[in-house]
């Protein structure tokens, strides 16, 4: 289940490193490298999903888990409220074909979003 080409796969295997905050054995949660707001970490399952479509279709309980994680991990951010964004095709900005959940937080979050 793991793609030798993927960004992600490679943090999650541990090739590459990532800063990792929450660890699962079905997630991974590690922070984004181009932080969008005070917190920013993405959480990843395990397994390589090409999006969040791909991942509900092929293990729906995946989909849970990373909400979960996210939850957790806003916990331990201590954040108030956060955003979580499934950034899904190339149109809607997604640019690593990995599933990921963006959680956000740590300042205001205008609405709609860019
Ligand atoms: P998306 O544009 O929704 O596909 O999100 C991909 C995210 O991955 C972007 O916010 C990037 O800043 C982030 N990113 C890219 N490379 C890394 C990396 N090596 N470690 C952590 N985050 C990364």
């Amino acid at each position: 289940m793991s793609d030798p080409d993927c960004l992600f796969c490679k943090i999650v295997d541990g090739e590459i490193p990532g800063d990792v905050v929450h660890s699962t054995d079905h997630s991974v949660a590690f922070r984004d490298v181009n932080p969008q707001a005070p917190t920013h970490v993405l959480v990843v399952p395990r397994g390589h999903h090409r999006d969040a479509a791909a991942l509900a279709a092929a293990d729906p309980a995946g989909v849970a888990d990373l909400v979960d994680a996210a939850a957790h991990v806003a916990a331990a951010e201590g954040l108030e409220g956060y955003r979580l964004v499934f950034n899904t095709g190339e149109a809607a900005g997604q640019t690593v074909f990995h599933t990921h959940l963006h959680v956000l937080g740590g300042r205001p979050l205008s609405w709609p979003p860019g």
